[in-house]
């Protein structure tokens, strides 16, 4: 795969940047992810922070606002990993991904267990604020916004609407692992459900996970993030999709999706991912029970 959109990106950072990258990742292809190594110098350095911001907001997808926000969060592991927005163009504007939330999916997605810092380059919405909320100790959390101050996350969003207020003890990064089986059984069935197992859905139980497998055989796995106020969840469709373009992947390079699902609890989301998938690139969604 020749990832175009990373191409791009690369040409946004200085020669030494763009360098110290490739080096980095050597043979692996890019993910979203930034190896410690080579972001460390832009926590000491905020001079450097626009470009790598730059870096990030052109893999956005963004047909309906041409508005596109580049987002970076630095991991427990000292890794950072890339945000961007990403739209529909003909759906409904609830199936947009924030940048924001695509960049904590992101570090979620590679295993991180927490995250320190946000840098951003608008000020996050009052969705992300929300969506933010939802992770692993937000008061440790520092925010960057592009030509502000740092300011602590908590003073975002005070007198905030928490995990607590609906009983809940676990936060997204700390979630406990679900046991699920699949109903089918294979390699590639047994990734998506490990992914499932690994997914957040506090409120409702709805435990699930998507994979979109490529017409080169690649498998992107998305896993849903419940949220406390509800509309801010990321589905695990867009988990998903907004992984793969990371890799320079679209939409229409996915030739089979399927669904890994603990059904028969508060909400089914298969109808809506099925609906989704059908008018983006004319895909069904395999279903696979989790028992
Ligand atoms: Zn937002």
């Amino acid at each position: 795969m020749n990832n175009s959109r990373f191409n791009q990106a690369l040409a946004t950072l200085s020669p030494n940047d763009a360098q110290a990258l490739t080096n980095a990742l050597g043979n692996q292809s890019f993910s979203g992810q930034i190896p410690a190594s080579v972001i460390a110098p832009i926590q000491t350095q905020p001079e450097a922070l626009p470009q790598w911001l730059n870096f990030a907001a052109k893999f956005a997808i963004t047909p309906v606002s041409n508005f596109n926000v580049g987002a970076l969060v630095i991991g427990h592991s000292g890794a950072a990993y890339i945000g961007a927005n990403m739209e529909f163009a003909g759906q409904a504007l609830s199936q947009s991904v924030h940048g924001e939330q695509s960049a904590i999916n992101n570090a979620w997605l590679h295993g991180e267990t927490g995250i320190s810092q946000l840098f951003v380059n608008a000020s996050p919405c009052g969705h992300c604020r929300q969506f933010i909320r939802e992770i692993a100790q937000p008061h440790q959390l520092q925010v960057y916004v592009l030509g502000k101050d740092q300011i602590a996350f908590t003073k975002l969003l005070p007198d905030s609407f928490g995990p607590d207020d609906l009983g809940n003890k676990f936060a997204l990064f700390e979630q406990p692992l679900q046991t699920f089986t699949g109903a089918i059984q294979s390699p590639l069935i047994d990734e998506i459900v490990k992914h499932a197992n690994a997914s957040y859905a506090p409120y409702t139980g709805y435990y699930h996970a998507i994979g979109l497998i490529t017409s080169d055989e690649r498998l992107f796995v998305g896993r849903y993030a419940e949220n406390v106020a509800y509309n801010p969840s990321l589905p695990a469709l867009q988990s998903a999709l907004s992984q793969l373009r990371f890799s320079g992947y679209d939409i229409i390079d996915i030739k089979r999706s399927i669904l890994a699902h603990k059904t028969e609890q508060k909400i089914n989301m298969a109808e809506h991912y099925l609906s989704l998938l059908k008018q983006l690139n004319s895909l069904n969604l395999d279903l696979v029970k989790l028992t």
